[in-house]
């Protein structure tokens, strides 16, 4: 029974210097967020001791009885958060929850229909060497080259010619809306499932501050631990006549055991994202993004060749567009990580630098809105951007604007130590 620091004083120091670092810098990869603590509580908890092969009533293991009532709770809030019919809350991430929902409703060598990956797809959306692509018969719809938004007569054009029976809907970088409902009509007419995978933008839905593709979609697939700050995992939604498929897609078709401590995470999140503060934090999410966007695209920003893809968001990432700038996305990424901003370079589409320097940034706010930033911190941290990524730039004294504030909105205040 002893603690961490004394059996391992290495990997204590490990999750020491990491909540170090959380604190200490601003945190801007928009797939990232801060579990609140009942989360990290309940992950870090007796319920890893456990297996539960099955579902709850029904398991492989005796002494489910506990458990039980976690994965109940986490499937009743989680439906009743989105307004599903049926949830399926044990898929080990997004990554395992989209290969159960394709393995649920198509076939190896089946056509699927998703969002390049270049344009901001994901992985699991049809690439290459990815069990989506070498599984599958994969086509994809980009997006515009001038307005680098997903046109839905392409997207229709595709469709007919590919003849998918998945089409998939969903993003890990574009910064608007997508049309379910039109993704829906498109599906009916070439006779394929639509699947929307809300992985990134799940927690704009839930706070209904996001259309929900929900009502549209035969499957929704999604991450927790992105805008929804639940626990690292993912969740399948779908329509009542696909549970059986799904159920038995996730277990015993994609995972053995469940994660019993990570689905009672799942559930406080759930909890957690029913709440009017929630949805009143994913208001500021927005409304940073759209500060972020406009300082971006603002007369100084321009003249160091700085621009905002599609002209600003509608979610909680701005895509920052690098073509015309002397900086690439690596050497953008480096300059806000010297003054303590973390972001993740990534390519525009129809990107002329290589994948690994990349003409972009990825910039999200889902993290510093749960810190508690609102407008006028979201002002200062665009102008802190705006400033690192001009020709010459002045590393402390833009390292002493970020040290403020993180001073000013702690992270995990009553926690010493995670070790
Ligand atoms: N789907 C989308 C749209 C994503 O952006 C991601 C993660 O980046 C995933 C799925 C995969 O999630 P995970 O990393 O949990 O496997």
């Amino acid at each position: 029974d002893l603690p961490l620091s004394e059996v391992d004083p290495e990997i204590a120091a490990v999750l020491d210097a990491e909540l170090g670092r959380q604190r200490d810098t601003l945190e801007m990869i928009a797939s990232e967020n801060f579990a609140p603590r009942a989360v990290l509580e309940a992950q870090g908890s007796v319920l890893t001791n456990k297996y539960a092969e099955g579902y709850p009533g029904k398991r492989y293991y005796g002494g489910c009885e506990h458990v039980d009532v976690a994965e109940e709770l986490a499937r009743t809030r989680v439906k009743e958060l989105f307004g599903a019919e049926h949830a399926n809350v044990q898929p080990h991430s997004g990554a395992t929850a989209n290969a159960a929902a394709m393995h649920a409703l198509i076939r190896g060598g089946d056509g699927i229909l998703g969002l390049e990956l270049a344009h901001g797809g994901h992985l699991t959306h049809g690439m290459k060497i990815n069990f989506s692509g070498r599984m599958y018969d994969v086509s994809a719809y980009g997006v515009d080259p001038q307005t680098f938004r997903v046109d839905m007569d392409v997207v229709r054009a595709t469709a007919l010619q590919a003849r998918p029976k998945l089409i998939i809907a969903g993003w890990s970088a574009y910064p608007r809306h997508l049309d379910f409902e039109a993704f829906r009509s498109i599906a009916d007419e070439v006779g394929a499932y639509l699947m929307v995978d809300m992985a990134h933008f799940a927690g704009l839905v839930a706070a209904g501050l996001h259309p929900s593709p929900v009502p549209h979609a035969d499957v929704v697939t999604s991450t927790v631990h992105k805008t929804l700050a639940g626990p690292r995992s993912g969740v399948i939604l779908s329509k009542a006549e696909h549970a059986k498929k799904i159920d038995s897609a996730v277990f015993p078709g994609q995972q053995g055991g469940p994660l019993m401590h990570v689905i009672a995470g799942k559930a406080v999140a759930f909890k957690v994202a029913g709440s009017p503060e929630f949805a009143e934090r994913q208001q500021r999410t927005l409304e940073g993004a759209k500060i972020v966007a406009e300082r971006l695209t603002a007369s100084d920003a321009a003249e160091a060749g700085i621009s905002v893809l599609t002209g600003g968001t509608d979610v909680h990432l701005v895509l920052v567009d690098l073509r015309n700038s002397q900086l690439n996305g690596q050497e953008a990424e480096d300059r806000l990580h010297e003054v303590g901003i973390t972001v993740n370079r990534n390519a525009v589409p129809f990107d002329p630098r290589p994948p690994v320097v990349t003409s972009g940034l990825r910039i999200g706010t889902p993290a510093l809105a749960t810190r508690g930033f609102g407008a006028a911190e979201f002002t200062e941290v665009a102008d802190v951007i705006a400033l690192a990524l001009k020709p010459e730039f002045d590393a402390d004294a833009l390292r002493a604007r970020v040290a403020k504030l993180t001073a000013e909105f702690p992270l995990y205040p009553s926690a010493k130590s995670f070790a």
